[in-house]
């Protein structure tokens, strides 16, 4: 099961009730897995409004470095230093390397635990694996910002379900046979070689992408292709010249999330001018393009199990 908090709604300048951008994952399985996408101005804090422990975050992943997206890293890095974290942190950007040692120049932070930081390619137009665990990984792809940004994919894996009735009709018994199937793809029943789709069914793992700031591309199509939920950058009701090219209006997202046959969308990084009357109206307005969309607001969590 894959929890998602919004931990911050807003774009550039936050308001009294939208903190800026950060979304956390959380991913129930035999262990939980805590991501972090984005972590702006007062995410700690935002974290322990949730009741989402932050030294829970092994791995945060910055989808560009405007500072509406990272000034978080900071004061979170030093409070997971005063709570004696010991575990490693990974941070994954574009030029993350980079960023990451200039963050951790900027005090005196005395670091007790090792902080890893993971380049993220951010030219062209290729799927990159970033992160792979047992259960799942993510991936990112390039999209279109003003400075180098990205958009990444949580991917649950595949998963191959044995039916019985299959094995019934093919006259096999359980036995430690099974677990090779499983793990190899195929194995041998009593001279036989039996192959994982012969009796089982493939259940396809989760797939959730968040875009971060961008103006609406193929790149963000191409990896949220059949996902469960796209997050989209939705700053603008209605994008005209003078409010700069690279994000996107709620009716473009939506367009997006239709061309990529996407089930859910959701909009975010909200521009402060918008009132509630505003974003009831931004709703409707995407909701013309692609019906099942909604607007995130800060602490809305959306459950996804399959
Ligand atoms: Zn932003």
């Amino acid at each position: 099961m894959l929890k998602i908090t919004f931990l911050g709604t807003v774009s550039g300048i936050p308001t009294k009730d939208r903190n800026h951008s950060a979304i956390i994952f959380e991913y129930f399985s035999d262990i939980k897995s805590t991501l972090l996408f984005d972590c702006g101005e007062g995410t700690q804090k935002q974290l322990m409004m949730s009741g989402i422990s932050f030294m829970d975050v092994d791995n945060i992943f910055i989808s560009h470095w405007h500072a509406d997206h990272f000034a978080g890293l900071i004061p979170l890095i030093q409070t997971m230093n005063m709570e004696k974290r010991k575990k490693e942190l990974t941070i994954y950007g574009p030029e993350a390397e980079r960023f990451v040692a200039d963050i951790i120049d900027l005090g005196y932070f005395g670091l007790r635990f090792p902080i890893n930081a993971v380049n993220v390619p951010f030219e062209g137009d290729e799927i990159t694996k970033i992160m792979d665990s047992e259960e799942f990984e993510v991936l990112s792809i390039p999209t279109l910002h003003t400075v180098p940004s990205v958009a990444y994919c949580f991917k649950e894996k595949d998963r191959w379900g044995i039916d019985l009735d299959k094995m019934k009709d093919l006259g096999l018994k359980r036995g430690s046979w099974l677990e090779k199937l499983k793990k190899q793809g195929e194995a041998e029943y009593r001279g036989k070689k039996i192959k994982l789709s012969d009796i089982a069914n493939r259940k396809d793992g989760l797939k959730v992408v968040y875009t971060g700031d961008t103006k609406p591309c193929e790149t963000v199509v191409k990896i949220s292709k059949d996902s469960d939920m796209l997050i989209h950058d939705g700053t603008f009701l209605e994008l005209d010249e003078s409010q700069g090219k690279y994000h996107a209006d709620v009716a473009e997202a939506a367009k997006i999330a239709k061309k990529a046959d996407v089930k859910e969308l959701i909009l975010t990084h909200l521009s402060r001018r918008y009132n509630r009357d505003d974003v009831k109206e931004m709703e409707e307005r995407a909701k013309k393009v692609f019906p099942n969309t909604k607007i995130a607001h800060d602490f809305m969590k959306v459950e996804l199990k399959k």
